[in-house]
């Protein structure tokens, strides 16, 4: 293993938050820049399009968790930048659990997910 990082984790670690601190804006532009590259993955897998309506402008479609499990789902991934990241390397699993839908579609999916309840 990496006894470097392991004989000096707490100054690794330490030294990075401040790093983060100070950057703020270059680090918020990188965990932008890897969102979007782990969406265009997913949308390269799943399809740009809308599985309902056929809508294909990509700058409103989104993903939708197929069983409504969106909230739990990202409880358990923390943010949802690191649920992208996850299924952009896990491309399979992604297609078990999100579809793409347009924001129209998954607004009136969410609508009827509420009446529902
Ligand atoms: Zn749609």
């Amino acid at each position: 293993m990496n006894t470097y990082y392991q004989d000096n984790r707490d100054r690794i670690i330490k030294n990075s938050i401040k790093w983060q601190k100070e950057n703020r804006i270059k680090c918020n532009e990188g965990v932008t820049r890897r969102r979007k590259q782990a969406m265009d993955k997913i949308f390269d897998y799943l399809g740009r399009e809308c599985v309902l309506c056929k809508f294909n402008n990509i700058d409103a479609l989104c993903f939708d968790h197929i069983n409504n499990n969106g909230s739990a789902n990202r409880k358990k991934f923390g943010h949802a930048t690191l649920e992208y990241l996850y299924y952009s390397k896990h491309l399979e699993e992604a297609k078990e659990m999100l579809q793409v839908l347009c924001y129209n579609c998954n607004m009136i999916k969410e609508k009827e997910r509420r009446r529902n309840i």
